[in-house]
C-alpha cells in the first residue's frame, strides 16, 4: 500500500498496539515502535514491548512520561486505588487516563518528525468496549489536524483497529501471521499478567472473549 514510506507505531506491549506493529511492517517499508511509559502499574509492559520489537525487527524507543501521572486520580497510575471492574453508569471507569492519548499522539508527532517519518499507527479502537473519548475517530481526526497545524507537517495517524471488534482484531493478527506472538507474548491485563491474564479483569474479559468469538468463528469456515 505505501511501501516506500516510514511509520512510527505506538506500542505497548499489548494485544492492540502488537498487532499494529505488524500490520504497520506490512504496510509501510520502514517502522519503528515508541513506547511511552507514564506511571502504569506494570514495568513488565516495557520489558515486553521491547522483547516484540526486537522480534518484528524494529528500532525500539522508550520515552518517560511519568508527569501524566501526576495530572490526575486515575487507577491505572494511582496503585492505591481500587480499579472498576465495569463502566459506571454515564461516566468512565476509573481506568481513564484524562489526555493519555493527545499526550501520547503529540509526543509520537515530534518523534516521527525529528525521523523523518510522517505515519503514525496507534491501536485505538472505537468498537472497543471502554468508550474512551480519546479512542474515537473524531478525536484522531482532529488531532491528527491539530498536529498538522502545530508542526506545519502532513503527518498521517493511521487506525487500523479502529473499527474492528476483539474477535476481528484476533483475525486480523492471524491474518498477518503472527497470532501466536500476540497471543503468547502480549499483556493486556491490568493486573500485569501475560498473555491470557487474569481472566476476570475487564481487560482480559474482552481479550479472551474476543479470542474465543474468533476460534470458533474459525473452526467453522
Ligand atoms: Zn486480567
Amino acid at each position: 500500500m505505501q511501501n516506500n514510506q516510514s511509520a512510527l507505531v505506538l506500542h505497548s506491549g499489548g494485544q492492540d498496539s502488537t498487532t499494529c506493529l505488524f500490520w504497520a511492517k506490512k504496510n509501510f517499508k520502514e517502522v519503528r515502535t515508541l513506547c511511552i511509559t507514564y506511571g502504569q502499574r506494570h514495568s513488565l509492559e516495557v520489558a515486553l514491548a521491547k522483547k516484540i520489537a526486537y522480534k518484528a525487527g524494529v528500532p525500539f524507543q522508550v520515552l518517560d512520561a511519568n508527569v501524566i501521572s501526576c495530572l490526575s486520580e486515575n487507577s491505572l497510575t494511582n496503585h492505591a486505588m481500587v480499579m472498576d471492574q465495569e463502566k459506571p453508569v454515564d461516566s468512565y471507569p476509573n481506568t481513564f487516563v484524562p489526555g493519555r492519548n493527545l499526550f501520547f499522539l503529540t509526543f509520537a508527532a515530534v518523534i516521527a518528525r525529528t525521523h523523518g517519518i510522517k505515519n503514525i499507527v496507534t491501536g485505538v479502537s472505537q468498537a472497543d468496549y471502554s468508550g474512551y473519548p480519546d479512542c474515537r475517530d473524531t478525536f484522531i481526526r482532529s488531532a491528527n489536524a491539530t498536529l498538522n497545524l502545530a508542526m506545519d507537517e502532513q503527518f498521517i495517524i493511521h487506525t487500523p483497529l479502529m473499527w474492528l471488534t476483539k474477535a476481528e482484531t484476533w483475525a486480523l493478527a492471524d491474518e498477518l501471521g503472527v497470532l501466536e506472538i500476540v497471543k503468547n507474548d502480549t499483556l493486556t491485563c491490568y493486573n500485569g499478567i501475560i498473555a491470557e491474564g487474569c481472566g476476570y479483569c475487564p481487560a482480559c474479559k474482552l481479550r479472551n472473549e474476543g479470542l474465543r468469538g474468533y476460534e470458533e468463528l474459525k473452526t467453522k469456515n
